[in-house]
């Protein structure tokens, strides 16, 4: 099964898919200095949920250098804002390089941070966002869950990378070399808490590393 999904995902690089030229060299940037950016099967579904919800306010967990948060602002409305959030200061530094050059209309709002604070700080703002991607430190996710419903609107799609990590998430926990039990655990917990939560409707998918849509009722 993860032979077909990683044919699908060569599959998907090997289809033209009008990115502007500096996305693409963002991309392959990123790739060479191991920056884990989002892979194009994730790619696809973002820009598909960004067409069909069209989000006005757009919060990010985890910029590295900022080609998700640039990927997502070719998709949206010019009225449309994205805040995201990263802890590490020297990816931030770049992310704030890339998005002084490429974000001429301001959309992009970086907040350097851990988010496990500024979720606190923007729930205590009173802030709401219609459209919500999580992409930071997988052990932490469910860390980030409480905020996380309490940021999105009624309506809202929130959407979880890599919740496969590699295909391992689906091996047992038996098999899983000790030091990736904790987040082994720590991932099934998450998907346990997302799929069951009474106020959310989540889908898993195969898409990029595996990747959950969810939409608030
Ligand atoms: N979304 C980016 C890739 C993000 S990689 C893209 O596709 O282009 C994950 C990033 O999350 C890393 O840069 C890491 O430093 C950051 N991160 C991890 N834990 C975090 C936390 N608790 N708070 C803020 N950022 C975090
Ligand atoms: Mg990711």
């Amino acid at each position: 099964m993860m032979v077909e999904h990683e044919r699908f995902e060569d599959f998907l690089e090997s289809i033209p898919d009008g990115l502007p030229e500096y996305l693409a060299d963002l991309e392959i940037q990123s790739i060479k200095d191991n920056v884990p950016i989002i892979r194009k099967g994730s790619q696809h579904l973002i820009r598909f949920m960004l067409e069909l919800k069209k989000p006005l306010n757009i919060l990010e967990v985890g910029t590295a250098t900022g080609f998700s948060s640039l990927f997502m602002l070719e998709f949206l409305d010019k009225k449309a804002k994205i805040t995201t959030i990263e802890k590490m200061e020297e990816r931030a530094l770049k992310a704030e390089e890339n998005f002084k050059k490429i974000d001429k209309n301001r959309q992009i709002t970086l907040i350097k941070g851990d988010a496990i604070e500024v979720l606190d700080e923007l729930v205590s703002k009173g802030n709401t966002y219609d459209f919500i991607f999580m992409d930071a430190a997988k052990g932490q996710y469910i860390n980030f869950f409480n905020n996380i419903k309490k940021l999105l609107l009624p309506n809202g799609i929130f959407i979880t990378d890599n919740m496969l990590q590699e295909g391992r998430l689906l091996d047992s926990r038996y098999t899983v070399v000790r030091r990736d039990r904790t987040i082994h655990a720590r991932m099934r917990e998450y998907v346990k808490l997302l799929l069951s939560d009474k106020d959310l409707k989540t889908m898993l998918l195969e898409a990029g590393d595996g990747m959950a849509v969810s939409v608030k009722k």
